[in-house]
């Protein structure tokens, strides 16, 4: 493909200005509007497949598939059906709907540590409601998470370590009041000593631990094995719960979400708790929590833990997930969707190495993320020692031969079903030439 022409005047950048003037930033969630690599965000058009197509009618090979849940490619033919057909039934009732029933029968049946959940509407929600029922369940108050791991906007979770294990976080946003904060504990990931010292300090008022199981918001970063098998040793310990956040690896990096990638290495590993979204919207506003029958039976209306949504399990959105769970459910599906992204990495990987450029790369399922280092990082503070520049020289030099990754360096990747050999070639190639740029 031809490289673009330079995006300046062009109906994106009109489109940008006119956006600035009335949405702050210019866009409806922070890092679409290029902040963190500079230029002018793509306003998209229409998307099909693994492509998508700018205002100034530009394709671009899609690797963020609305940041995840698009692991069909874009409007899959039964995905759509299922969706218009919803639509002739009516867009929302506030009244309870058999797909609602059959969507959480569907995930009940592909998770097993879940034995109920309930629907939402996006996964900050979800992870807000998880939170508050872990306190609920155990009339606890402090939490656990991780530096580098998102769980979405929820006040008590934007937050950065304090300057030990005594001090808990301090916000992260304007907006947030310190008290809000001062039940949430940050720590280190994948650091085994911390968390033991955290757990012995403060495991009997802990609630929960909420854990990105393979960290998608500090690009890709797995947890390990044995940092996996303590958080669960001492969760059940201490009696606190252990909270998946699977927003972005549930049916995204295998069927049974990340929990049965660990389920492979820690024999019967489950967690307590989900929190899902994404691909079980296929692209509409849908998420969930669920967990075991005893916790779940806390909320509202059954126990004392208030949750509630005007459009939660919404019949559009229900008809969307339940058609992308069926296509997903095929056998050989995640076998494809693993082989597809490990011959994208190992193909970046081989021209980084041509072109002799410090890179490395990792995936699982659909799922993938790579660093200009030598090594793969195994925590925020690693990840962010990448050169800003040089990724930005990366993904502008991407972006000019119409592919299209996360704009910013501390963010995942994602393949789709829809991705061809051919768009992996083309990207391959078109990474090769920039890494000579790099290595110059
Ligand atoms: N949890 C994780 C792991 C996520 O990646 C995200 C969003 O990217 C969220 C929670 C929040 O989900 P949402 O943006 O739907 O509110």
């Amino acid at each position: 493909m031809a490289p673009n022409t330079s995006p300046d005047k062009s109906r994106n950048a009109a489109l940008f200005e006119r956006a600035r003037k009335l949405i702050p930033g210019g866009v409806n969630s922070p890092v679409r509007a290029f902040k963190a690599v500079g230029g002018t965000p793509r306003f998209v058009q229409r998307a099909q497949g693994a492509y998508f197509w700018d205002a100034d009618g530009q394709r671009y090979i899609d690797y963020i598939g609305s940041w995840g849940p698009m692991i069909l490619g874009h409007g899959h033919p039964a995905v759509v059906e299922a969706v218009q057909k919803a639509v002739l039934e009516g867009f929302s009732y506030g009244a309870p709907t058999e797909r609602e029933v059959e969507l959480a029968e569907e995930i009940v049946k592909l998770v097993p540590s879940i034995e109920m959940l309930r629907l939402v509407s996006s996964g900050t929600e979800a992870g807000m409601s998880a939170i508050r029922l872990a306190r609920g369940a155990t009339g606890r108050s402090k939490i656990i998470k991780f530096e580098g791991c998102y769980h979405g906007h929820a006040d008590a979770l934007l937050v950065k370590a304090g300057s030990g294990l005594a001090t808990f976080g301090n916000p992260t946003s304007a907006g947030v009041p310190p008290e809000v904060v001062q039940h949430t504990l940050v720590l280190e990931y994948n650091h085994i000593a911390q968390l033991e010292e955290a757990f012995a300090i403060h495991g009997s008022s802990t609630a929960c631990l909420i854990i990105e199981p393979i960290a998608g918001n500090m690009n890709f970063v797995r947890a390990s094995v044995p940092f996996m098998k303590r958080c669960r040793e001492l969760c059940t310990q201490h009696g606190a719960l252990l909270v998946f956040d699977e927003v972005m690896t549930g049916f995204r990096v295998a069927l049974g979400g990340a929990q049965s990638v660990y389920a492979k290495s820690i024999p019967g590993f489950q967690p307590d708790m989900t929190v899902m979204g994404k691909v079980i919207g296929g692209g509409m506003p849908l998420a969930a929590f669920g967990g075991t029958r005893a916790v779940m039976e806390q909320l509202a209306p059954q126990g004392p833990v208030y949750q509630a949504g005007t459009l939660s399990g919404n019949p559009v959105a229900t008809a969307c997930g339940l058609a992308t769970l069926k296509e997903i459910g095929k056998p050989g599906f995640y076998e494809d969707l693993g082989h597809k992204t490990q011959r994208l990495i190992s193909g970046l990987q081989a021209e980084a190495d041509k072109a002799g450029v410090d890179f490395c790369g990792d995936s699982e399922g659909g799922m993938f993320g790579f660093f200009l280092l030598k090594e793969l990082p195994q925590n925020y503070a690693k990840v962010m020692t990448t050169d800003n520049a040089r990724f930005n020289t990366l993904f502008h030099g991407l972006l000019d031969r119409g592919i299209y990754i996360a704009p910013a360096l501390y963010e995942a990747g994602f393949m789709s079903a829809a991705h061809t050999d051919a768009d992996i070639a083309e990207t391959v190639a078109a990474a090769g030439d920039v890494f000579k740029l790099l290595s110059k």
